[in-house]
């Protein structure tokens, strides 16, 4: 009885293939739209607390709801920035 590894451990080609139907899509919480846009919040470093003494801009890039702007989730998360539930800046339309 000879045993034949049958399995060879090849291994992968460089090339990764992502099956995109295996992965989530992510949605707006709030209306389900699933465009998202590349958005920045703008925070201001004081020069009190800069590194270089001078007072920087740092863009931290976010994903926004393409069609009610919400930014989307755990994206706010470290940003210093506090989402503001219930008051909404949009106004939103029922449809
Ligand atoms: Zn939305």
């Amino acid at each position: 009885m000879s045993m034949h590894p049958m399995k060879k451990m090849k291994p992968k080609s460089q090339q990764v293939q992502v099956d995109l139907k295996q992965a989530d899509t992510i949605k707006c919480s709030e209306c389900n739209n699933y465009l998202f846009i590349t958005s920045f919040i703008l925070k201001r470093l004081s020069a009190l607390v800069s590194p270089n003494g001078q007072e920087a801009l740092i863009p931290v890039q976010v994903y926004s709801c393409g069609n009610c702007g919400k930014v989307a989730d755990g994206m706010l998360e470290g940003s210093g920035v506090e989402e503001d539930e219930g008051k909404s800046s949009f106004p939103t339309l029922d449809i």
